[in-house]
């Protein structure tokens, strides 16, 4: 043998059925990846919208996979066919502010009776791979590096995480929110990775915490572009936030933009909704009137801003430019939301093909 795509390598120290013919001792194997490898890490940004983090996951895969083939060439020069026990570690090494990380793959290397290794592709039930093995290892010690510092975390470490799929993440999520404003790209990343209804859920969720302008922002962001609008939970949030015009304001700037889905439940759900936004926006204007010099009466309208002075008939407050639901003119308004449901709604019935 000496091609290095038949050496065997397991994690396990025996193999079932397989007879250990020869021992040749420890093998192993070093890569160090240097500061200049993960230079790009932070350019990689605009991975994340198109196919994840490719530039960390690839060096760390590519580094594994070479201390992989490193080992099986150490057993193929002592005339072995496997390496058995195989563990892998990553080091982290750092020094000037710099940190590098070194790889060592390290096993026994043992001959196998020739009949195991030709048929291990069909009897493989308790073989794991290095990368599996690597993987396990990779997750713990980012955890294990992260868990009392998460917004330390580099966004591509943080992909990293959602590839290996760690059950933490959602930890991580629940900090990120409450105690340091949101970082979009990793929610982009987050959302992306976990179910449909699952991110659904976590975007109305983050929603109902939210209490920032910024963070609302976000969110609304993130449900818009990744299409995650629910109607039933917009009525909700529209009721438990009565009283955050911001929430609200949120709302209606999610509710403009179409749904993934629309079957006729929708249509039923669509009045609810525009009977809620209705609701949902009182005229927060306070009325009062105030007699003129010549005993005329006038009546004005006081802002949320408190200026007085607006004139009943004005529709914007000489001071700030609201209206009198709280409103400035670019905003998305009830009435343009309303407009737009209702629109939504008729071509439903128009296009539903069971209308
Ligand atoms: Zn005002």
């Amino acid at each position: 043998m000496n091609n290095y795509m038949d050496v065997l390598i397991t994690t396990s120290s025996t193999l079932d059925g397989a007879k250990i013919k020869q021992y040749f001792g420890i093998v192993s194997a070093h890569v160090v990846a240097g500061t200049n490898v993960f230079s790009d890490f932070t350019a990689g940004l605009s991975d994340f919208f198109g196919g994840r983090s490719a530039t960390y996951a690839d060096q760390i895969s590519r580094i594994k996979a070479q201390a992989l083939t490193d080992l099986k060439y150490e057993a193929i020069e002592l005339g072995a066919n496997a390496v058995i026990s195989v563990s892998i570690d990553v080091d982290e090494v750092s020094g000037g502010g710099k940190s590098m990380f070194m790889i060592t793959a390290y096993g026994t290397a043992v001959t196998l009776d020739r009949v195991y290794i030709e048929n291990s592709e069909d009897t493989k039930t308790d073989l794991v791979t290095g990368n599996v093995v690597a993987d396990v290892i990779e997750k713990r010690i980012l955890i294990e590096q992260h868990k009392s510092a998460p917004l330390e975390m580099t966004n591509d470490e943080w992909c990293r995480l959602l590839e290996l799929e760690v059950p933490e993440m959602g930890d991580f999520i629940e900090w990120e929110m409450i105690s340091s404003g949101l970082k979009e790209e990793r929610l982009f990343a987050y959302a992306a990775s976990i179910d449909f209804d699952d991110s659904v859920a976590l975007g109305y969720q983050l929603f109902e915490k939210a209490s920032k302008e910024s963070e609302l922002r976000t969110i609304q962001k993130v449900i818009n572009k990744m299409v995650l609008v629910d109607y039933h939970r917009s009525i909700s949030l529209l009721k438990s936030k009565s009283d955050s015009l911001t929430h609200k304001k949120t709302v209606l700037n999610t509710i403009i933009k179409p749904k993934r889905l629309y079957s006729s439940d929708d249509i039923n759900t669509l009045n609810d909704l525009i009977g809620t936004v209705e609701a949902s926006f009182p005229t927060i204007a306070v009325f009062r009137k105030k007699k003129g010099l010549l005993g005329k009466e006038k009546e004005l309208w006081e802002c949320m801003c408190s200026q007085k002075e607006n004139d009943v008939d004005d529709s914007f407050c000489k001071s700030c430019g609201r209206d009198k639901q709280g409103f400035k003119a670019e905003e998305t308004t009830p009435k343009k939301a309303i407009k737009y449901l209702s629109m939504i709604k008729e071509t439903l019935k128009e296009t539903l093909p069971n209308q």
